[in-house]
């Protein structure tokens, strides 16, 4: 950041300047301009100043001083939401840049436990966990090679491995907060200052999970604990070609079901697959929909077994064998297999929650939108795929790459619509942020945004922490 010199015009920049130093506050308009986006197309202020703390102390002297100013503030990880969470709604924030707290504190072997500083990446997180002899159970969203823990379950992510182990917060033993006064909550067993974090249901109500998914309006999160695993060597692959979307997911559902699959993920038509994996199936005319399970074991015969049962399941449903190049690539390319998407032009997602039975009702409704606004015509392709998440629910990962900006317009249109229909089948978004938070906000029962609203009046009265946020744009 101290490369383009700041333009020290922001009425904080001094005050910063006396928490963290010259090198790690900036507002040049160079700066706050790079800081503007995230990974996706949308828009919205930008911030006014950008600072880089690396320590709690740090953190809770700048809120301090936000809170005696009534300045706004915005936490931001990796940036690389596809949602625009970490963008602010109003003029001249501080942005909270959480990247420079990115150490590993402390692997607890006792209790299973890894605890890390907010801003570490998950890429980073896992090959230090593997080389000490762990691995985490959720992996990392798909963009995990930049997005943080903190970003992470702030926003409810979801990737890999989240078929065995559910989504990024599932794996949250406890967190440390700064709150919007400026002091500092642990939850869990960290309530307890004499007790090891170990736990997060213990003696009084679950206060990390007001934390999760809170999309850092509550707070910012200095550490997180995350549960660990002894690491598994021992895999087994399998891809599994059907010729219709019903028997593809009748055996997803069966699959996932069964809980033995570190990842299962579904590719709903032949579009999909030719997108993520062109000529896969060039050699198996018959085959439109296939999945992906990837069977990660402590010891190999066991992954076998596991494997050969979903292959019996897959069979039973008309299944056919395609080999594993897919799960394989999948697993062993983790989090740079979905970034050379970007090749096929801007991504508009439409990442959400959903039953499994489902999947082949929204896709019908996908499918008549993209004919209606004749997307491949128009060099606009799509990956309608699932990946099963704890239990027997899937997320919706339907996405359209447009290629060019001249289809913009034409990939708008025909993503609202998508939006709206996942919205108008009982689908939950993960995450909220500038893409679903106008509809998510409609459609949410009062009762539930205004117990939201009174948690929030009383944690931050001032409304400090990223104002706008949860409020449909209102
Ligand atoms: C190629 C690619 C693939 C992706 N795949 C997935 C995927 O599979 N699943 C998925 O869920 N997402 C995916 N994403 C989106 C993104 O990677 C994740 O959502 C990631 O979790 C965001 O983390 P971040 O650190 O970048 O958060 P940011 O975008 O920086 O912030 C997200 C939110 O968290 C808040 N926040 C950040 N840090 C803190 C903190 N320390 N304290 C309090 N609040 C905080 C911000 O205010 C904001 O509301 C993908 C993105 C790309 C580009």
């Amino acid at each position: 950041m101290a490369i383009v010199k700041a333009s020290r015009t922001h009425p904080l920049y001094e005050e910063l300047v006396k928490i963290v130093g010259e090198a790690h506050v900036n507002d040049n308009p160079v700066i706050i301009s790079s800081y503007s986006k995230d990974a996706c197309h949308l828009e919205a202020e930008r911030p006014g100043i950008v600072v880089m703390p690396s320590s709690v102390e740090q953190v809770q002297d700048i809120v301090r001083l936000c809170a005696k100013t009534k300045t706004p503030i915005m936490p931001a990880g990796g940036r690389n939401g596809i949602c625009g969470a970490c963008l602010p709604r109003i003029p001249h924030a501080v942005m909270i840049d959480m990247v420079k707290m990115d150490r590993i504190i402390r692997i607890d072997e006792d209790v299973m436990t890894v605890t890390v500083e907010a801003g570490l990446r998950w890429a980073e997180l896992i090959h230090r966990l593997d080389e000490a002899g762990y691995k985490l159970g959720f992996r990392g969203p798909y963009g995990g090679n930049v997005g943080t823990v903190g970003g992470s379950v702030s926003i409810n992510s979801i990737g890999y491995a989240a078929s065995k182990y559910g989504p990024s917060t599932e794996g949250v033993v406890s967190l440390e907060v700064v709150l919007p006064s400026g002091e500092v909550v642990k939850t869990g067993t960290g309530w307890n200052p004499d007790a090891k974090i170990f736990g997060r249901y213990s003696t009084f109500l679950d206060l990390t999970g007001i934390f999760l998914g809170d999309h850092g309006s509550l707070g910012v999160k200095t550490k997180v604990t995350l549960k660990i695993y002894p690491k598994a060597e021992f895999y087994a692959y399998g891809d599994f070609g059907f010729k219709t979307l019903e028997d593809a997911t009748a055996a997803f559902l069966e699959v996932q079901k069964l809980g033995f699959t570190e990842e299962l993920n579904l590719l709903a038509d032949r579009q999909s697959t030719d997108t993520f994996f062109p000529g896969f199936l060039d050699k198996h005319k018959e085959i439109n929909s296939m999945f992906a399970s990837i069977v990660q074991e402590v010891d190999q015969e066991l992954a076998n077994r596991k494997m050969e049962i979903i292959r019996e399941v897959a069979f039973k449903h008309g299944g056919k064998d395609l080999g594993n190049f897919a799960s394989q690539m999948h697993w062993s390319e983790m989090f740079n297999l979905v970034q050379p998407l970007y090749n096929n032009g801007f991504w508009l997602n439409t990442c959400h929650l959903r039953p499994i039975p489902s999947i082949p009702e929204i896709m019908k409704r996908m499918w008549a939108i993209f004919k209606k606004y004749k997307l491949l015509d128009n060099g606009i392709k799509w990956i309608a795929s699932c990946l099963g998440s704890d239990r027997a629910y899937a997320t919706g990962w339907i996405t359209i790459f447009v290629p060019t900006r001249d289809k913009m317009e034409l990939g708008l249109k025909a993503w609202n619509e998508m939006l709206d229909a996942h919205m108008d089948t009982g689908a939950c978004p993960y995450w909220s942020g500038l893409l679903w938070e106008k509809r998510a906000v409609a459609k949410a029962n009062p009762r539930f945004l205004d117990l939201y609203w009174t948690i929030k009046r009383a944690i931050d009265p001032s409304d400090i922490f990223t104002p706008g946020v949860f409020t449909g744009g209102e």
